[in-house]
Order: C-alpha cells, then sequence, then structure tokens
C-alpha cells in the first residue's frame, strides 16, 4: 500500500516539476511556477521519509538525524536567501550548484564505501550499479570542486589562472578518470580499487578547480549555468542508485534546463561553448584605451529631463550598473512621471544584460514594473528607429557598436541592441571606463550620444525632481 502511495506522490511531483518549469518561462507566472515545484518536492521528500521501504521491507528509522539535518538546512538557506543582494545571486547560485554536486557526491561515496565493507557482492556490484556510482563521484565532484572555484571568482577572492598548455592537462586529466573508473568497474575487487578509487575522487575534483580556473570574468555566468546543468545531472545519478523516481526527474530536467540555457546564452553572445571554455572573452581589456576615440559630449541635468519629457517614446536600457546602484524604483518613478505626461516609455532587454540570465527582468520585477513593458532584443531593435531618446542605464557592452562593425574586437558577431538608431542617446554611468568584457565602446562618442555621469540611482532620483519642475 505504502509503496503505491509513494510512486503515485513521486510521479504527482515529477508532474509539478514539468509544470513548474515551463511557468518559470514567464515572469509572469515565474513565482508560482517555483512554489508548485517546490510543493512537488516537499511531498516527495516527505513521502520518502515516511513510505519509503528498504530492501528488507523496513521503514526508515533515524527521523531525528534526517530532520536535524533538514532544520539546520532550511534556516541556513532561508537566511542566505533573504540576505543575498541582487548583485551577488550568481555567487549564492553558483554555492548551490556546489553543494548538490557535494551531496550527490558523497551518496555515491558512502554506496561504494557499502558495497567494499560487504566484499563487493556480485548482485550488488554490477557494471549498471557501478557506473553510476563513478558518474556520481565524477560529476559531483566537478561540479562541487569548479563552483566553488566559480563563486570564489565572482566574490573576487580568486584570480584567473592559467599556465601554457591547461587545456590539454585538463583534457588528460579528465581521460585518466574515466579510463581509471571503467578500469574498476571491470574488476571491482582486484587489490588495486580501493586506491584507484581515491584516485578518480581527487582527479575529479583537482579537474573542476582547473576547468573553470582559466576561464575570463564576463564568462562565468555561462560557467555557472553549464555547472547547475551538472549539478542536476549528478542528482539524477542518486536518482538511478535508489531508483527514486522524484530524484531523477528533477535532476534529468535540471541538467537539460541548465543545457538549454548555457546554449542560449552562448548564442546571445555569438560564441560557441568551446570558445568560452576555451577563450579568454572578458578577462582581457587588451584594447581598453588603446585607441584614439575622438571626444564626448556631456549633457545637463536639466537637458536631459527638458528632451525625456518632451520626447514621444522613451526606451530605457538597463545593464550591470543599474544592478549595482539598485536603482530599479529610481527607474520605475521616472517612468510613471514621464508616463504621466503622455511620454511612452518601454525597456529594451538584452540577453546577457547583467551578470546571470534574466537579471535585468527580475530586477525591474521588483520595483513592479509591468512585463508588457520589456521588449526582447529583437522587437526592441525594430522600435529604435521610431524612438525619440534612448536612456542608457549602466549598460556598457550590450550597447557597443563595435560587436556589429569591428571584426577585431573581441565581442565581434554578439548581437546588440542598436540604439544608435534613435534620435537620441543619454548614457548614463559613473565613468568613461568600460563594461565587463574590458573594451571600449563607440558609442559615447557618436555625435547623438550624450554623457550624463554619475550614479544611476541618483541620477535618476535628481532627473525626476528636475522633470517634476518643467
Ligand atoms: P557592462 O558590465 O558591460 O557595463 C556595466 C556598466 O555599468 C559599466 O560600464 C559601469 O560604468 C556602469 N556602472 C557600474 N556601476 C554603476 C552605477 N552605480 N551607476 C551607474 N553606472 C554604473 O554591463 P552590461 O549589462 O551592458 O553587459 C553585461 C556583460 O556581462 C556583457 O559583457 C555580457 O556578455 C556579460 N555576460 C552576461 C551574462 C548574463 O547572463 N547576463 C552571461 C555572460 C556574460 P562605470 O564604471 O563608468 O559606472
Amino acid at each position: 500500500m505504502g509503496v503505491s502511495v509513494l510512486s503515485v506522490i513521486y510521479i504527482l511531483s515529477a508532474i509539478t516539476f514539468i509544470l513548474g518549469l515551463k511557468l518559470m518561462s514567464n515572469p509572469v507566472t515565474a513565482r508560482k511556477g517555483n512554489q508548485l515545484a517546490g510543493a512537488g518536492m516537499f511531498a516527495a521528500v516527505i513521502g520518502t521519509i515516511f513510505l519509503f521501504r528498504d530492501s528488507n521491507g523496513e521503514l526508515l528509522r533515524n527521523h531525528i538525524w534526517i530532520f536535524s539535518g533538514i532544520a539546520i538546512g532550511s534556516i541556513v538557506g532561508v537566511l542566505a536567501a533573504k540576505k543575498v543582494k541582487m548583485t551577488a545571486m550568481p555567487e549564492m547560485v553558483s554555492l548551490f550548484n556546489g553543494l548538490g554536486g557535494a551531496s550527490a557526491s558523497l551518496i555515491a561515496l558512502i554506496e561504494f564505501l557499502h558495497l567494499k565493507n560487504s566484499g563487493f557482492p556480485a548482485d550488488q556490484s554490477g557494471p549498471g550499479i557501478l557506473a553510476i556510482i563513478f558518474s556520481g563521484i565524477i560529476l559531483g565532484n566537478i561540479t562541487f570542486s569548479g563552483s566553488v572555484i566559480a563563486w570564489g571568482k565572482l566574490s573576487g577572492k580568486v584570480k584567473d589562472f592559467i599556465f601554457k598548455g591547461q587545456h590539454i592537462v585538463n583534457l588528460i586529466l579528465l581521460a585518466a578518470g574515466i579510463l581509471l573508473a571503467a578500469l574498476i568497474i571491470s574488476n571491482v575487487r582486484s587489490g588495486t580499487a580501493s586506491v584507484l578509487f581515491w584516485l578518480v575522487f581527487f582527479i575529479s575534483l583537482l579537474y573542476g578547480v582547473l576547468f573553470v580556473m582559466p576561464i575570463g570574468g564576463a564568462d562565468m555566468p555561462v560557467v555557472i549555468s553549464l555547472l547547475n546543468s551538472l549539478s542536476g545531472l549528478s542528482a539524477a545519478t542518486g536518482g538511478f542508485l535508489y531508483n527514486n523516481k522524484a530524484v531523477y526527474t528533477a535532476g534529468i530536467l535540471v541538467g537539460a534546463a541548465g543545457t538549454i540555457l548555457t546554449v542560449l546564452m552562448c548564442k546571445a553572445m555569438n560564441r560557441s561553448l568551446m570558445n568560452v571554455l576555451i577563450g579568454a572573452f572578458g578577462g582581457g581589456g587588451s584594447q581598453a584605451g588603446t585607441k584614439e576615440q575622438g571626444t564626448y559630449k556631456e549633457i545637463s541635468l536639466n537637458d536631459a529631463a527638458v528632451l525625456l519629457s518632451y520626447a514621444n517614446k522613451v526606451m530605457v536600457v538597463p545593464g550591470y550598473g543599474l544592478a549595482v546602484a539598485q536603482a530599479q524604483h529610481a527607474c520605475h518613478d521616472l517612468e510613471k512621471l514621464l508616463e504621466s505626461k503622455g511620454v511612452e516609455v518601454k525597456y529594451a532587454i538584452h540577453p546577457v544584460a547583467g551578470r546571470m540570465p534574466g537579471h535585468m527582468n527580475v530586477l525591474l520585477a521588483e520595483a513592479d514594473v509591468s512585463y508588457d513593458k520589456l521588449l526582447e532584443m529583437e522587437p526592441a531593435n525594430e522600435e529604435f528607429p521610431s524612438t525619440d531618446v534612448v536612456l542608457v542605464l549602466g549598460a556598457n557592452d550590450v550597447v557597443n557598436p563595435a560587436a556589429k562593425n569591428d571584426p577585431s574586437s573581441p565581442i565581434y558577431g554578439m548581437p546588440i541592441l542598436d540604439v544608435g538608431a534613435a534620435k537620441h542617446c543619454i548614457v548614463v554611468k559613473r565613468s568613461m571606463k568600460p563594461g565587463y568584457a574590458g573594451i571600449e565602446n563607440d558609442l559615447f562618442f557618436q555625435p547623438k550620444t550624450s554623457m550624463l555621469f554619475g550614479d544611476a540611482k541618483k541620477v535618476l532620483q535628481e532627473l525626476s525632481n528636475e522633470i517634476k519642475n518643467i
């Protein structure tokens, strides 16, 4: 009876994961999707704790350990999620990925030690089970150590590190780990199996470190998305190990969604995944300040306020600087003020604006900006020629025309928001410094562009005050 109820719970929770993912694809329904999938996972966890029976037909007994773990994890998770700043979200996601990988690896490690202690019984130590265990160890360890390094790099605690031939060393390490695992699987009862097992364990940890170390700053979100997909796949190995449908469905869904997201992000930057993993975009900044760019012109707050107030259509282009300045509420206030004066205001969202996928959507949603005002890159580009004023708020690389015009630029080929097609462009940032890719931006020197220097939040608040006085 218990087992069949548990199977139904697993199937229902798998359905909630799929529906949840579907709902998460739209900002209007994303929160509901998250709650639905969370409820499904909650049901699967509670069902497993009280209804799961092991191979001897016994129910789980160590409830104190289980609930203590759940309580500690929940308290730490809730506090961390509440405390984290929007700009530190990628670091947080990275740590969560790492913990997922570590859990999968620990599960596989414990199962291997169980088998070893009982002398690798033939019926429980077949090549299928061992292959799942080693997949969990290798994927889990790469995810764990890679995510810890990614977290360190994003928070500025770990610097880029690359040595000559590192990619070859990485490939050799990965191949060695897989070959050794295959060797153990082929003869698990040999005397060297345990020693080789630990070798595979440490090689995969080392590979995770060396694989993330050389990747340039602006490419880190792609790597995090890739690690996210690996964390899903490593969790799926745990599901296969215990034949737990909810865990392997969730793991495969995370793995597939993470892979799709990684591919989409590479596409938005017009680069292949290989190029991201081997190239150095974002690390260099080789061109910064080396090219004579001409002169730029500044605009006063008052002139900018007049230009915006008398426009028919204004397009706001948010970027990473908006998140740093936490200017989303000030931006929404300016939007409402302009609309009260009869100006049409929309937002143009580049798929990689900010430091993580959907960064700008989340930020603007937090300030209650209506979703139907957010235009994706293609429709936005169609609307720029009929736009009077573009207000670029802390965005840089995603509006850099070098991506279209300069074949020598590291971002050449990346689709950009074509803000130069509008009648006027006002760029709000603090200085003439380049964006994250470290390259100069020709847009700032174009005749239709005016610079309005300052912190995005402060400038927006002052602009609103000026507009109120017009
Ligand atoms: P950028 O990093 O190119 O530029 C941000 C700009 O914001 C800077 O030039 C900075 O100029 C300005 N800024 C910083 N703080 C403030 C502040 N307080 N007030 C006003 N301005 C500020 O950001 P974009 O969003 O244009 O581009 C994102 C970059 O990240 C791209 O290179 C993209 O490829 C990369 N990336 C993003 C991914 C994603 O998933 N979102 C994935 C992979 C890569 P100043 O210092 O002068 O103020």
